[in-house]
């Protein structure tokens, strides 16, 4: 079946909503709070009974720039800076449009949930994650993105907005140039609907569940774990190579090279960036851990046995305590602890004698300021000291980066580089700003283009429709 049909511009639909929007995760989310205050009653349309997405499984982490509540913990930080950022470690590949409009959304998207809508942010300040020369991760007290989402739905029905559950966009019903003009959904009870709408928003993420999409663009990931929501299925590149949309940076996800094995838990970054490092089960090191976690996670997938062990200590252990997933992984057992390092390495049964002599060497590098042989410069002040921890985790895929290529709107172009009339995409769904590599992902990208971008796609599209 054909997944986006041409139909007449008198086309008759079961209902009509003026601004339609697939996806109720923080794109979807966002774009309908946005677009409700500027007076257009937008209708979401969701694959599940309550909505959740890739956003549930986040850490929740917002990174922005120049917000009140960096002046308030004295951190120096602007657009231009965090734009730079995006670029450097995207390696220049970001639309500098759509790079320019996330960093100078970012401050005042997180001023805007946290004052209108009473999300309480602060930023994180214990810890920076690699790439960003400011601390500028704004997150939920639990570090969470299923507060987040929580907290987006509820400003959703508060603000009466309609999501209408249990429902899976399955065509997009257009006119011959192009100009969309309803959307087809399939019910749970199997039963079909097609609503009509004069603009529609696709915030329905990327395609990491679906296994063929990501065989076809991202090989290397073909067989690692997917770690992000399965009903992402990559309905929005399909839809926009139909209507012949512009794609861009297919390759590019973000991947994560800490995830729990085999307990399924995010351990987040903070482990490595505080002076923790990364072990084969042959007890060595095998690459710079302060590159980033994105593109980490092939390094970890290419390790014997497809996994690495996270080494760190009780000070770093009392950083990462503050995401919630942490004390989770505490809860089930995956964190496993010596009071020498020999002692850790007959649990994690790797060869003590390497092992301990690796870690040597790491301590070594932190007294004397050093680099080692892969190019990571370790700092005095992060040694570690006993009690020592160890976690074994695998490389998994988090979600992926490609997508509809837009204008700094969420306008979504032509193979041409002309917009689509009525067409927008925010988050997953759009292309993101880190270009076609995971080594691309600065940590925070996907909840940037996805609560900036649904944002300044939901004040857009009502623009026009109240032009
Ligand atoms: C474990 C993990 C940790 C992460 N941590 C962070 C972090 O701390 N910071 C950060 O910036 N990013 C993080 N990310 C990435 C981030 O979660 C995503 O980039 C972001 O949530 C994308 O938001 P979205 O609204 O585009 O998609 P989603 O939140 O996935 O929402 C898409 C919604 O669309 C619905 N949908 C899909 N197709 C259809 C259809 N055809 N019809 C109807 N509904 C449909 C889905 O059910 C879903 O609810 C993380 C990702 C993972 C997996």
């Amino acid at each position: 079946m054909t997944n986006v049909l041409t139909v007449a511009a008198d086309e008759k639909f079961d209902a009509e909503a003026r601004l339609l929007i697939i996806g109720a995760g923080a794109a979807g989310l966002c774009a309908a709070l946005a677009a409700k205050e500027a007076g257009i009653d937008p209708v979401l349309i969701e694959r599940d009974a309550v909505p959740a997405g890739s956003t549930a499984l986040s850490a929740g982490l917002i990174p922005a720039a120049g917000t009140r509540f960096q002046r308030a913990k004295g951190i120096a930080d602007d657009p231009q800076l965090f734009a730079a950022d995006i670029q450097r470690k995207a390696h220049g590949e970001g639309d500098p449009a759509v790079v320019d409009a996330v960093a100078r959304g970012s401050g005042p998207l997180v001023e805007w949930l946290a004052d209108r809508y009473g999300l309480p942010f602060d930023v994180v300040d214990n810890f920076n994650y690699p790439g960003h020369s400011a601390l500028r991760m704004h997150g939920l007290p639990t570090r969470t993105g299923l507060e987040l989402i929580n907290a987006l739905r509820n400003a959703a029905e508060q603000c009466d907005i309609i999501i209408l559950p249990e429902r899976v966009a399955e065509r997009l019903l257009a006119d011959h140039d192009g100009r969309i003009l309803g959307v087809e959904v399939v019910c749970g009870d199997g039963t079909r609907e097609r609503i009509g709408c004069a603009t529609l928003i696709l915030a329905c993420n990327g395609y990491g569940g679906n296994p063929d999409l990501v065989r076809r663009f991202i090989p290397d990931m073909a067989t690692a774990l997917y770690f992000g929501h399965p009903g992402n299925r990559g309905d929005a590149v399909l839809w926009g190579e139909a209507l012949g949309a512009q794609l861009a940076h297919l390759s590019g996800y973000q991947g994560h090279g800490s995830v729990a094995t085999p307990h399924n838990i995010l351990i987040s970054w903070a482990a490595m960036m505080q002076g923790g490092i990364q072990v084969n089960s042959e007890g060595r090191r095998f690459c710079d851990e302060s590159r980033g976690y994105s593109e980490q996670a092939t390094d970890v997938l290419r390790q014997p046995g497809g996994i690495a062990w996270d080494v760190f200590d009780a000070r770093i252990a009392a950083v990462a305590r503050q995401f919630e997933d942490f004390r989770e992984a505490e809860r089930a057992g995956a964190v496993l602890t010596g009071t020498t390092i020999e002692e850790l390495a007959d649990k994690m049964r790797v060869p003590a004698t390497v092992f301990a002599a690796e870690w040597a060497d790491v301590e070594r590098l932190k007294a004397a300021n050093a680099q080692d042989r892969f190019g990571r410069r370790f700092i005095a002040g992060q040694s570690c000291v006993p009690p020592f921890h160890a976690i074994k985790v695998t490389g998994a895929l988090f979600h992926t980066q490609g997508g509809l290529a837009i204008d700094g709107s969420g306008r979504v172009k032509r193979k041409d580089g002309s917009l689509f009339p009525n067409l927008f995409a925010a988050g997953g769904a759009a292309a993101g700003v880190s270009g076609g590599q995971a080594a691309g992902y600065l940590s925070g990208n996907g909840l940037l283009t996805a609560t900036v971008l649904g944002r300044l796609a939901g004040q857009a599209a009502a623009a026009q429709l109240t032009d």
